[in-house]
């Protein structure tokens, strides 16, 4: 069966990932099990999108009586839940205005239009000069807009022609930034903590910096905070640990509860009020079902005092998994319930790390080749974390 899935899979399927062997069948909080009823803890967590753990019964509720009720109408009409979802997320988070699409990269593409429209029509930038910057190790999406400024030749490869108007900095530094900055400069996007990098954590302070410099340019400040937002580093946005206000902020993943894709732009009014009828949108962007799926799962992050979980047991996580003396651990890193151990590739691969955690009831995903990420749902507990450090210790050690 297990064989029978893989060939299907390499039969008929584009192979544009390379998972690691095992075929899941279902879950249920931090829990996965394959197909031979063989159980695992959930490290992993879908890159955040299954912060609420698997199938939560209040979303999976919450989601079924939406769909009965009515799950899709288009933005061509008003819908009860979308204004009441907008509402929640202003207010939760401290903005003026929102607007909600489908995934990560389709928000992110949603902020270059509206700071590139606010460059032009705000701050007086001519035509078709808007000028954004990023960073090194960037990971923003596939899309072919977004890939245009990666810096991985992988996300890039035979993908081109490229989109103009980006230009990379180092990640933690302030005077390229500085030095990349014109009159034609309208945003700098920036991930507080980089996910996909490896889960880089930028010099202290640097991101105030930034803040700063922005401000002082009137330039936008628009943190990607699709992977780190909600939670998973213990705050609701992983910039407000550098007491950092962006003037827009992007969510996606966690935002779905695990359940269906949801993402927003928020910002502030002069950026959000750039967009007029017929200039953006998106089929399913705001559906009912969406918006009463995100509404919930925001609830639940407040009722059930996720951002508390996500700090006590993150920090206590990272100062256990800091103590095992293994010559394979360069750097252990993280905040929250989103941690980074990063390996000697000479001693061990993130992949062969991955594999014998796989075998051990574990499930992570390395990334950049060296780093095994663990990032369970925010629901864990201490006990369940104790046992994973066990086999984690194990695989380290041995
Ligand atoms: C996952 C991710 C995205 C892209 O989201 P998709 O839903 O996959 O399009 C963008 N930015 C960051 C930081 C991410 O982690």
């Amino acid at each position: 069966m297990e064989h029978h899935i893989k060939q299907l899979d390499s039969r008929f399927g584009a192979q544009n990932y390379n998972p690691l062997p095992v075929v899941l069948q279902r879950g249920s909080g931090v829990w996965l099990w394959d197909i031979n009823n063989k159980k695992y803890l959930d490290m992993m967590s879908a890159y955040s999108a299954v912060s609420h753990g698997h199938c939560h019964p209040e979303l999976v509720e919450v989601m079924h009586t939406q769909a009965q009720t009515l799950s899709m109408c288009s933005r061509a009409y008003f819908s009860e839940k979308m204004p009441l979802l907008l509402e929640k997320l202003c207010t939760l988070l401290g903005y003026d205005k929102a607007l909600l699409m489908n995934t990560g990269a389709e928000a992110i593409e949603t902020a270059i239009k509206a700071a590139r429209r606010w460059g032009y029509s705000q701050k007086g930038i001519p035509d078709n000069q808007a000028e954004i910057i990023v960073f090194q190790n960037n990971f923003h999406g596939r899309t072919t807009g977004i890939i245009s400024f990666s810096s991985d030749e992988d996300y890039r490869y035979q993908f081109g022609p490229y989109l103009p108007g980006f230009h990379i900095a180092p990640y933690g530094d302030i005077e390229a930034v500085e030095k990349l900055m014109n009159k034609n400069t309208c945003a700098v996007l920036v991930e507080p903590i980089q996910g996909e990098a490896g889960i880089v954590i930028p010099p202290p302070g640097w991101l105030k910096k930034l803040e700063e410099l922005c401000k002082n340019q009137n330039v936008l400040l628009i943190c990607d905070e699709i992977q780190s937002g909600l939670g998973r580093t213990g705050a609701w946005l992983a910039s407000s640990h550098e007491n950092v206000k962006p003037d827009a902020v992007v969510l996606g993943k966690a935002l779905g509860g695990g359940l269906y894709p949801v993402s927003a732009l928020l910002g502030r009014q002069d950026l959000m009020d750039v967009f007029n009828p017929g200039s953006h949108g998106s089929t399913f962007g705001g559906n009912p079902l969406a918006c009463a799926i995100a509404h919930k799962a925001i609830e639940i992050m407040e009722r059930d005092k996720y951002l508390e979980n996500s700090a006590t047991l993150g920090e206590y996580f990272l100062n256990q998994l800091k103590t095992i003396a293994s010559p394979m651990i360069k750097s252990v890193r993280g905040r929250g319930l989103w941690i980074g151990v990063d390996l000697d590739q000479s001693k061990k691969t993130g992949r062969q790390a991955c594999e014998e955690l796989m075998e051990r009831g574990i499930l992570s995903k390395e990334t950049h080749e060296t780093v095994v990420r663990f990032a369970p749902p925010l629901i864990i507990t201490k006990s369940e974390i104790d046992g994973a450090l066990e086999i984690i210790e194990q695989v380290f050690m041995g």
